[in-house]
């Protein structure tokens, strides 16, 4: 190891805190991982849904991902990639239609042909801008009705931006439907014929599974069930990470002693690689619940000489109660978008297309059929979709039961798909996140707070750093990339202490 190595914390296992440990594992850096849940990824983990283990929530690559894909291809998986052409539907007014093509564009009823082409040009217009500081300063819905007019915007823009940021949308910038527009261009802008989209078999799972063995082989540790509860610069220079009691690990056990599927051994896998704590996974014992006088007594705090927080920015302020009081507000003011988010898994397709947008009243914001795109044998021959909402964190659906969701998003499909029957539902799973991605408000990119912090040392590092983009792993990984770059560079001129 060089001598300047450094002892690294970083608070997260998502994406982004692993590739920063990759990379400064890689510089001979001492790297520790602390993750709040049971597993790593984050928002890309994976769950159980019947018996086929798959992504908590629906996760595509595009060929234009160039980030993603040479991660994977670094994990040794590229070959594992499959590529698919895959069609989109509009759910409006009652009917389904097809929207894959230019042709099938034209032809799309609920507009006149006018509509159409302004709606076109607007796209059109978006993929040409390349300075999107200028779109910050103007309202999404103010931006769109100039370009597309007033009943497109109504018609088709309205219920697409309300489906992604709720009311909130009129708060929000221009600049976010530009990184959307952007992202869909991306491939062609690179030279390449038409936007493919990816997934690795065996899903993120699989992925996960390699990242996990390939940070243990650069000796990187991973605390599983480890929520930091606060870090603390000491008089010495050096960090005190603080881990709140170990009770949670009895729950998650408990949780995970019920579900003992595929993913239960893709957990354990993880869990007795070398370097990875949360054994307890492994092999769950048939011990009787725990009672409150059996809590684990909180680990003694751990000394770093860098700390890096990749939670989302509430999170972040809570833990770190030396950083100043305008760097507290600013964490705090970030308003966050959350997701409630139903896997189901049926017995047969709803339709062919991976995405379809509603434009219509609907209790879900989207259908994502990932069995359009996802090889069914990866099912059993049955078919996985997706039912996202996405939601204001204090919507009341968080505090909604598992089960009145299923009702309602059942009953949603029945009324937009005839031939779905409940008899074809096998498995109905919710994941409900308050904190997935920040709104991009107006001039939002002005407020930031930087990722060095007032306290040297101690950065934070998240979603909100993703400026011009849009929330995808390949934004993720470029921001852990660019973050690590500079941090090397800090500690090469001098910064280690
Ligand atoms: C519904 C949905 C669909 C998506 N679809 C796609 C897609 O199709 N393609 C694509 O590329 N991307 C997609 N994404 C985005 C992708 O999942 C994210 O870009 C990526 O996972 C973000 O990683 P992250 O590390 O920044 O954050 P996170 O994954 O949120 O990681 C943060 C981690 O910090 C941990 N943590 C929080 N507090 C503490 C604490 N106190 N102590 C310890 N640990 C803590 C959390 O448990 C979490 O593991 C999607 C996301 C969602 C939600």
């Amino acid at each position: 190891m060089k001598t300047n190595s450094q002892n690294i914390a970083i608070v997260g296992s998502g994406f982004l805190g692993m590739t920063v440990a990759l990379r400064l594992a890689d510089a001979g850096h001492r790297v520790t991982i602390f993750e709040a849940a049971g597993e790593i990824g984050g928002l890309a983990s994976a769950w159980t849904i019947g018996n086929y283990t798959w992504d908590r929530h629906y996760h595509v690559t595009l060929l234009s991902d160039e980030h993603t894909r040479g991660l994977i291809n670094e994990l040794g998986l590229e070959d594992q990639f499959r590529w698919v052409e895959t069609k989109t539907g509009f759910y409006s007014d009652g009917e389904l239609h097809s929207m894959s093509n230019s042709l099938e564009f034209l032809k799309f009823p609920p507009l006149d042909l006018i509509s159409k082409l302004r709606l076109g040009y607007t796209i059109f217009k978006a993929s040409r801008i390349t300075d999107w500081r200028e779109l910050e300063k103007i309202t999404v819905e103010e931006w769109l009705t100039r370009l597309s007019g007033r009943k497109t915007f109504e018609k088709i823009w309205r219920p697409l931006l309300l489906a992604k940021l709720g009311e909130s949308y009129k708060h929000t910038s221009a600049a976010f439907i530009w990184a959307t527009i952007q992202r869909m261009y991306a491939a062609r802008r690179s030279g390449l014929k038409k936007e493919m989209f990816g997934y690795v078999r065996g899903g993120y799972a699989n992925v996960l599974k390699r990242f996990a063995e390939v940070l243990n082989e650069k000796g990187v540790e991973v605390r599983l069930n480890s929520p930091v509860q606060s870090v603390e610069k000491l008089a010495n220079g050096t960090f005190n990470v603080r881990v709140i009691d170990a009770r949670r690990k009895t729950d998650l056990a408990e949780k995970y002693r019920t579900h003992r599927t595929k993913y239960a051994a893709f957990n354990s896998a993880v869990s007795v690689a070398a370097g990875f704590s949360g054994a307890f996974l492994t092999e769950p014992e048939p011990t009787p619940r725990r009672r409150r006088s059996d809590r684990v007594a909180p680990p003694p705090p751990e000394e770093f000489d860098r700390v890096i927080l990749t939670c989302p920015s509430s999170k972040a302020a809570e833990i770190t109660p030396q950083l100043e009081g305008r760097e507290h507000l600013d964490l705090a003011n970030i308003r966050y978008q959350g997701i409630i988010c139903a896997s189901v898994l049926l017995r047969s397709s709803l339709s062919k297309f991976y995405v379809t947008n509603i434009t219509d009243n609907s209790p879900f914001t989207g259908i994502i059929e990932m069995t359009a795109l996802v090889n069914k044998t990866e099912f059993g021959g049955n078919s996985l979709v997706y039912l996202p909402k996405y939601v204001d964190p204090d919507d009341r659906l968080f505090d909604a039961s598992d089960d009145s969701i299923r009702e309602t998003f059942l009953a949603g499909l029945e009324k937009m798909y005839p031939r779905f029957k409940r008899r074809d539902v096998l498995a109905f799973r919710v994941s409900k996140v308050k904190r997935v991605f920040p709104l991009p408000v107006l001039n939002y990119s002005e407020d930031l707070p930087p990722m060095r912090t007032s306290v040297d040392g101690l950065y934070i590092v998240n979603s909100t750093h993703i400026v011009n983009g849009t929330l995808n792993v390949n934004e993720t990984v470029a921001l852990a990339k660019r973050f690590a770059g500079e941090l090397l560079d800090e500690l090469a001129a001098g910064g280690a202490r």
